[in-house]
């Protein structure tokens, strides 16, 4: 098992450094993702530290040694520290090949935009009565953004409870497409033959949008793994916005949860909801009574809860507290993994313009952020192994069976639907949606 982890790290590794390799030198953003090499250190507790106190992105270890990425100021940093290094790039003979990033295999088992489009037309295809693929909104490049419904009669908007799953605000974390996504494959495939999938699936309306952030993702994949938000050319020449500081509630509230600097890995944007990516998640919210919400990031395996914007618990802290609990609790037993869980602005750091906050300010219902694994930068940061993602995905599953289940049982309360009524007034004119019509 150890020994297969090591071999689909490694396996990732050799694909992310030909992407790495092909940063085109004309005509792409000013990142630093051609002067990004890959360096070496002996594993020892003193050079670690070390590692981890420079906030190199480190890949992985392998036979006694730490793999990091690492930019030149990086490299003055160990010089300064006396940590020697190897450079590794070329130890890796896929790099002489570098046309073998075309084939589509480069992100593995990880989705693609291409790939997602396809296995969500699929489960459509195989279900028509109980799964409908929507086209919410279509991102800065012109893909599209979009969403699986999952119901009995899906063609109806039924009174039923409507519970929301995203994934993929940041374009890097690729495990946050993949638990929402296998969410959707789970209750559809599991319908007929587990009769507590059916009763879920025939009481709510489970509305996944697995990949907010197509561009993004398509840009991890082909130019610069470690990119994270979308790919808004900004004034100044730099690029993107972080999706998931572009929210409506309080936005821009401080400069600690968010950034008014559009170089920055946390820019929150010119405006709230500046982006079509936000703009369709959004609208489909406002078009809804979703009961509750789950959005998926990596890493930390923390589940998180509003306010991120302040440290003052919120109205219904106890409520969110018991929820988070109880998800954490269905968790653990799965694999052993203890996710933390508490207020966002405590557990992780404050954040300001985040979906949770907008739709828990917007609607009052419980919303929530899970940090998925890995724990911690060591551990794999955003890489998760290949054949982690079935491992992650099974002990996300009872949490978000549990919201759902959650959601029906208390369908009827909604204390704030004049708050909802009011926001969807503001925004009816971007209310359109196109089903894909296949
Ligand atoms: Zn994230």
């Amino acid at each position: 098992m150890k020994i297969k982890n090591k071999i689909t790290k490694i396996r990732a590794f050799v694909l992310f450094s030909i992407a790495l390799a092909l940063v085109p030198v004309g005509g792409q953003p000013p990142n630093d993702g051609k002067e990004i090499t890959i360096i070496s250190v002996e594993k020892s507790a003193e050079f670690v530290a070390t590692l981890y106190e420079l906030e190199l992105d480190c890949l992985f270890e392998w036979e006694g040694r730490i793999y990091a990425l690492a930019r030149p100021q990086d490299l003055e940093g160990l010089d300064r520290s006396a940590v020697p290094y190897f450079f590794e790039t070329h130890k890796f003979p896929a790099l002489k090949h570098p046309q073998l990033s075309v084939l589509s295999s480069i992100n593995g088992e990880y989705h693609s935009y291409k790939e997602i489009e396809a296995d969500l037309d699929s489960l459509q295809a195989a279900h028509p009565n109980l799964a409908k693929v929507y086209v919410i909104g279509r991102s800065l490049e012109k893909r599209n953004i979009y969403a699986l419904k999952i119901s009995d009669n899906v063609s109806l908007d039924e009174e039923e409870a409507e519970v929301f799953f995203l994934g993929c605000h940041h374009a890097r974390e690729w495990i946050s497409v993949e638990v929402p996504y296998l969410l959707g494959k789970f209750l559809l495939e599991n319908y007929d033959t587990n009769a507590e999938v059916r009763r879920l699936v025939n009481q709510s309306e489970v509305w996944i949008v697995p990949l907010v952030n197509p561009d993004g993702l398509e840009y991890t994949i082909h130019y610069y793994r470690y990119w994270r938000k979308n790919r808004r050319l900004n004034a100044d020449g730099s690029y993107g916005v972080d999706l998931n500081r572009n929210y409506g509630y309080l936005w821009g509230y401080d400069n600690k949860g968010s950034s008014p600097e559009p170089g920055s890995a946390v820019y929150r944007g010119t405006a709230a909801f500046s982006e079509p990516e936000t703009r369709a998640v959004r609208d489909l919210f406002l078009q809804k009574n979703f009961r509750a919400m789950i959005t998926y990031h990596s890493y930390s395996q923390v589940i998180l809860y509003p306010w991120g914007y302040t440290e003052t618990p919120s109205g219904k802290d106890s409520l969110l507290r018991q929820i988070a609990s109880q998800m954490s609790a269905l968790m653990q037993p799965v694999n052993g993994r203890l996710y933390e869980f508490g207020q966002a602005s405590a557990k992780l750091y404050l954040t300001n313009g985040t979906t949770d906050d907008w739709t828990f300010g917007t609607a009052g219902i419980p919303s929530f952020t899970i940090e998925l694994p890995p724990i911690d930068q060591l551990w794999g940061g955003f890489f998760n192994p290949e054949v982690d993602i079935q491992t992650i995905f099974r002990e996300n599953l009872p949490a978000a069976l549990y919201l759902i289940d959650w959601s029906i049982q208390n369908f009827g309360f909604s204390d704030s639907a004049a708050k909802r009524d009011a926001a969807r007034l503001r925004f009816t004119h971007h209310l359109k949606m196109h089903s894909t019509e296949k």
